[in-house]
C-alpha cells in the first residue's frame, strides 16, 4: 500500500493571482534582498492587499540559509502572529519559511525533532503557501526542508509531510528574469531529483511518470531558458513544471546517492546544491550500474539514447548528462567546480563520513560502504569513470 501526496497546486500565467482567493488577517512573507529589490515582494504584496491581508516581509534570506537564520526568522514572525505565512523565493527561501513556521507553530519543539512519520499538529496558528522565483529545488511540492548547521558544516534534512503547502503557487512569469548561471544551477537540481527518484527503492509508478516526463522537460528547455532567459516563456514555463513534478518525485519516491555526495560537498566546500549534486549524477548511474541495479532503459529510451539493455543505457545515459552538464557550462568533476587537491585531501574524511550519514544514501536501490564512497568522491574529483 502506497500514498501519493501532493498540495494544491496552481500553474501557469497569472497563477499569482490565485493569492487574491485567500482569507485571512495577516500574511508573513519570507523572502531575499535580492527579489524586494526586484519588485517580485511587490507584486505578491499587492495580491495579498487585495484580499484584505496585512503584510510583513522578512528577506534576510541568504542562499544556503543556516539555523541562525532560521532561528531570526522564527523570531519575527512569532512577534508578528500571522495566520498565513508565505515564502516567495528559491529552494533556500521555502526551507527557510517551513522551517521558522514549524519553530512558530511549536515552540516547544526543537527543529532537529521534524520526522516524517509523527503528527505535529502544524497550522494550528497559520496557513502555508510556497511561490518559487527558481526552478529546481521543487520544495513547494516536496516535504522537504534543507537547512546548513555552521557548527557541525552539516545539511540538516528536515521532513515532514505537514511541510507540503496549503498552496503552490507555480508563475513562470515570477522565474523569467533568472540570469543563466542560476537558471543552470537550479534547473540541474530538478533533474537529479528525476533521475534519483527513479533508483530510490521507493519508486513507483506514479513517481516514474513525473520523473521520466520531468527529464524530458529539462532536456529539452533547460538548454533555451539558460539562453534565452526572459525572452523564452515557454521554455520557463516548462522548466517551472517539470521543477515542480521534481517535488512530487521528492515526496513521493525520495532522492539517493547524488544527493548525499552533493550534500556533504556542499556544505565542506560552499557550492550551490543544484550544480554540485549534478556533478555526481553520471558517477552515481555507472555505480548503480556496475552493481547491477540501475533502471535507467525507459528513460534512455526516452532521450532517443539507442540501448540493448540496461547496461548499456545506464552507459549511454551516464555520457549523456556529462555532456548536457558541460553544455551548460557547469562542472562534471569536484576539481573542476574549484576545489583544490589540498582542500580535497584536507577535508576527505570529513566529506566522506558526512556522505555516509545522509538520509539519500538510506533509498539509493545499492549502498556503498565507506570504501566505495571514498572511491566514488575520487572518482568524481579527476572526472574518471566508476567501473565498480
Ligand atoms: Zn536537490
Amino acid at each position: 500500500m502506497w500514498f501519493f501526496r501532493s498540495p494544491l497546486i496552481v500553474f501557469g500565467e497569472d497563477a499569482l493571482s490565485e493569492l487574491e482567493q485567500i482569507q485571512g488577517q495577516k500574511a508573513f512573507l519570507v523572502t531575499d534582498a535580492m527579489l524586494q529589490s526586484l519588485g517580485l515582494v511587490n507584486r505578491v504584496e499587492e495580491r495579498l492587499r487585495a484580499a484584505g491581508l496585512e503584510c510583513e516581509v522578512f528577506s534576510q534570506v541568504e542562499a544556503d540559509p543556516t539555523l541562525e537564520t532560521v532561528q531570526r526568522c522564527a523570531v519575527a514572525m512569532s512577534a508578528y502572529a500571522p495566520d498565513w505565512v508565505i515564502a516567495l523565493g528559491g529552494g533556500s527561501v521555502m526551507d527557510t519559511a517551513k522551517s521558522a513556521w514549524f519553530l512558530y507553530e511549536r515552540p516547544d519543539l526543537p527543529l532537529d525533532s521534524i520526522n516524517p512519520v509523527e503528527d505535529f499538529g502544524l497550522r494550528a496558528k497559520a496557513r502555508l503557501v510556497l511561490i518559487p522565483t527558481t526552478a529546481g529545488s521543487g520544495s513547494e511540492t516536496s516535504f522537504g526542508a534543507v537547512i546548513k548547521d555552521p557548527q557541525t558544516r552539516q545539511k540538516l534534512e528536515l521532513g515532514s509531510y505537514e511541510f507540503l503547502p496549503d498552496l503552490a503557487i507555480v508563475d513562470p512569469s515570477l522565474s523569467a528574469g533568472m540570469p543563466p548561471q542560476l537558471t543552470a544551477d537550479t534547473g540541474v537540481d530538478a533533474l537529479s531529483h528525476a533521475l534519483e527518484g527513479l533508483n530510490s527503492t521507493w519508486s513507483n509508478d506514479f513517481s516514474d511518470a513525473l520523473a521520466i516526463h520531468a527529464v524530458r522537460l529539462i532536456i529539452e528547455y533547460l538548454p533555451r531558458a539558460v539562453k534565452n532567459g526572459a525572452a523564452d516563456l515557454v521554455a520557463r514555463e516548462h522548466m517551472a513544471n517539470a521543477a515542480n513534478m521534481g517535488g512530487l518525485v521528492i515526496n513521493n519516491a525520495n532522492i539517493a546517492l547524488a544527493h548525499a555526495f552533493g550534500h556533504s560537498a556542499g556544505a565542506i566546500f560552499h557550492l550551490p546544491h543544484g550544480r554540485v549534486t549534478a556533478l555526481f549524477l553520471p558517477y552515481v548511474i555507472e555505480y548503480l550500474n556496475c552493481g547491477g541495479l540501475g533502471r535507467y532503459q525507459q528513460v534512455a529510451a526516452v532521450l532517443g539514447l539507442p540501448a540493448q539493455d540496461e547496461d548499456q543505457a545506464a552507459r549511454n545515459l551516464a555520457q549523456f548528462v556529462r555532456a548536457f552538464l558541460e553544455q551548460l557550462g557547469l562542472p562534471t568533476t569536484l576539481a573542476q567546480a574549484g576545489v583544490s587537491r589540498q582542500q580535497f585531501e584536507q577535508e576527505f574524511s570529513v566529506l566522506c563520513a558526512n556522505a555516509q550519514m545522509d538520509t539519500g544514501m538510506v533509498m539509493s536501490r545499492r549502498i556503498p560502504s565507506l570504501e566505495e564512497i571514498e572511491r566514488l568522491y575520487e572518482c568524481a574529483y579527476h572526472g574518471r569513470q566508476v567501473d565498480f
